[in-house]
């Protein structure tokens, strides 16, 4: 099958063979969107127009308040304070309306402040990647048998994605044996998972006092891993 940019990167991620590929596409998107925006991307008057209009979700903020380049975030932080006071400029401005005006106000205020550049950007791609992957299953037996097949698990969110798309994307005759792959896949992980939370849950009777429950420690946060899709750094809690 023909390599495309949507392609490349999924093989690499499921030849991992660890953890979800889909959370692993989505942070690195995430990540490779927060750099663009506090580096390239303030040199392209389009991409600065979208991040004044759309701003970003706290989850953003957050992140680039954490990176390095201050002076990149404060000219994003002020262009987007100069929009914003624009907006409310134009409406404060026409007092013959402002009555008609004012009761915009709350609805351009909801729209804008619940809007984020790099959550939009991650999710166009994220859905190319949600197709691909499906079509990747369909027509590239390489893919579908080593790498698909042998995915450890989807977190709960991915695989409703794939369902999602595979259903609208697969004629039914694939979409039966797709929607069983993946559910058998999440099926055989939830299974183990619930077997380690349980053995780690046990570990707190005294009568199991000083054993040893291996890969059960961390099995709680493989558990909100999975359930949420959150990304949690395992070795922290090793
Ligand atoms: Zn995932
Ligand atoms: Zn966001």
């Amino acid at each position: 099958m023909k390599e495309t940019i949507y392609t490349i990167p999924i093989n690499e991620s499921f030849e991992q063979l660890c953890g979800c590929p889909l959370c692993r596409l989505h942070d690195k998107l995430e990540s490779d969107s927060l750099e663009y925006i506090m580096g390239a991307a303030m040199m392209e008057s389009d991409v600065r127009e979208q991040c004044n209009t759309k701003g970003f979700c706290s989850k953003h903020y957050t992140d680039m308040l954490a990176m390095q380049n201050r002076l990149s975030l404060a000219l994003t932080v002020e262009s987007r304070l100069c929009e914003l006071k624009d907006i409310l400029s134009q409406n404060l401005k026409k007092p013959m309306s402002r009555d008609v005006d004012m009761k915009k106000v709350p609805t351009l205020l909801t729209d804008t402040s619940g809007s984020c550049f790099v959550c939009e950007r991650v999710d166009s791609f994220m859905l190319q990647y949600y197709i691909n992957t499906v079509y990747m299953w369909k027509n590239d037996d390489v893919f579908r048998n080593e790498k698909f097949a042998r995915t450890p698990y989807f977190c709960l969110f991915h695989a409703s994605k794939l369902l999602e798309h595979g259903a609208k994307e697969l004629r039914k005759k694939d979409y039966t044996p797709f929607s069983e792959e993946v559910v058998a896949i999440i099926n055989r992980y939830l299974c183990s998972l619930l077997e380690d939370v349980s053995t780690f849950c046990k570990s707190f009777d005294y009568r199991n006092a000083g054993k040893d429950i291996g890969n059960a420690k961390v099995s709680v946060e493989k558990a909100v891993v999975f359930l949420s899709g959150t990304c949690v750094n395992l070795e922290d809690y090793k």
